[in-house]
């Protein structure tokens, strides 16, 4: 094989770069120009900086709405932890509010999604839906009452411990720094002992 001269390099780099121009060109015309005829589709939409539901991780993104209803969600490139990235379950964070419908194609919120609090009572099969209001009047009614049955002031050697070990405290990933400090103040003000975060796990 012949040698090749600084000259020929660079006619040959030369042609490359020009297919490759050509390329981009002739290869991306037709996408352009049909991106040209659409509307940019976050135009006119709020911005509105939050963290990823899923993980402990705490990615940022930035969720865009328009009237009220999701438009996109994406990583935000300024927050600290992702610079922008997101893995594959934060980047299908979309399909928590909606899907796309198999027949029509058409975005239609998710049917999967439970948008009010359900409880199963006691031997009970189905699950009933409640209001808000009646949930945390229930829920703040057990957790008054067990703590009630089963606090204890000393244990078995008389030491004074003011606990109550019946409830543990569980605080989840969508939960931030300060939320989870508001959670963790009202676990140890009900004296329970048992307080765990997502994170540590
Ligand atoms: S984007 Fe992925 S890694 Fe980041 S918080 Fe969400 S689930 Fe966790």
């Amino acid at each position: 094989m012949g040698s090749i001269t600084r000259r020929s390099f660079l006619k040959l780099t030369g042609v490359a770069l020009a297919s490759s121009v050509m390329y981009e060109f002739v290869g991306q015309s037709p996408a352009m120009a049909a991106e040209a005829g659409q509307a940019y589709k976050l135009v006119d939409t709020q911005e509105t900086t939050t963290i990823c539901c899923y993980c402990s991780g705490g990615c940022g993104t930035i969720v865009s709405t328009r009237d009220g209803q999701l438009i996109n969600i994406e990583g935000d490139p300024d927050h600290v932890i992702n610079r922008g990235g997101l893995c594959s379950k934060g980047s299908s964070q979309f399909g928590v509010n909606s899907v796309y419908d198999d027949k029509t194609g058409e975005r239609i919120i998710n049917p999967n999604r439970l948008q009010k609090p359900r409880v199963r009572r006691a031997g009970k099969s189905e699950w009933e839906e409640i209001s808000w209001e009646q949930a945390i009047d229930e829920i703040a009614a057990k957790v008054k009452k067990t703590r009630d049955d089963n606090y204890q002031t000393t244990d078995d050697n008389g030491v004074t411990v003011n606990r109550c070990e019946a409830i543990a405290s569980l605080g989840a990933a969508a939960l931030d720094n300060e939320e989870a400090y508001i959670v963790q103040k009202l676990a140890r003000g009900l004296g329970i002992t048992y307080v765990e975060h997502q994170a540590r796990i």
